[in-house]
């Protein structure tokens, strides 16, 4: 069971974008990437694709213990705890205890 899911929103706690709020795009193990968070310019050689070539900016992975989760419900950074019912386990906001997304036993594999 995750703390962080992709579409989460996450307020950044540390480095260049503290303060900041973004949502969740990918999740790999202790490395999250952020939408607009962390962006880096990187080059790109023409191709196929892109045959201008040229600069693009990219989101590069941060640290998963530098954001913390908003609630949707209280729109505040919060802890997150579980909440199990049954065989379902919730994510819940430890503010305001409401469940921040719910899942059944078989999504949280
Ligand atoms: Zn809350």
């Amino acid at each position: 069971m995750k703390k962080l899911k992709i579409n989460d929103i996450v307020y950044i706690n540390s480095g260049k974008d503290k303060g900041k709020t973004g949502k969740v795009l990918s999740v790999k193990s202790d490395k999250i990437l952020v939408e607009s968070i962390n962006k880096m310019k990187k080059h790109i050689k023409p191709s196929k694709i892109n045959p201008q070539g040229g600069i693009v900016d990219k989101e590069l992975a941060i640290d998963i213990s530098n954001v913390v989760v908003v609630c949707p419900s209280c729109n505040r950074p919060t802890r997150v705890g579980f909440k199990k019912t049954g065989e379902n386990v919730s994510r819940i906001c430890k503010r305001c205890k409401e469940v921040i997304t719910y899942e059944t036993a078989r999504q949280s594999k």
